[in-house]
């Protein structure tokens, strides 16, 4: 049994003034730089992006655009992820119903 451990959210006082945040320590951000990046163009609709003093940041990553450099953003809310709408064939299947229509 563990006793005595409290887990310590720290509060940002940054650009993300107030809220709780996972990079925030006690001697300032510890995120690259320092503090986070605004959300890109492609954030517009999002409900992760919030409203701040500063700035439109997005509550789940400090950095938006690299969430977006390969391909959508997997925790948009405003965008669908891409399905596949190919199904897998095989082969010889395909050739007994082909045959079956001739
Ligand atoms: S969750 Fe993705 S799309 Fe939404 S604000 Fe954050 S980075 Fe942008």
């Amino acid at each position: 049994m563990i006793t005595g451990l409290e887990v310590i959210t720290m509060v940002c006082s940054t650009m993300k003034a107030g809220s709780e945040c996972a990079f925030m320590t006690k001697t300032g951000c510890g995120y690259n730089g320092g503090s986070c990046l605004t959300v890109v163009e492609q954030c517009e609709g999002c409900q992760r992006s919030v409203e701040f003093p500063a700035g439109k940041f997005c509550s789940s990553f400090p950095n938006p655009s690299i969430k977006w450099r390969t391909s959508a953003c997997n925790f948009a809310t405003h965008a669908k992820m891409e399905t596949k709408a190919e199904q897998k064939v095989n082969p010889l299947k395909a050739s007994k119903r082909n045959n079956k229509k001739k």
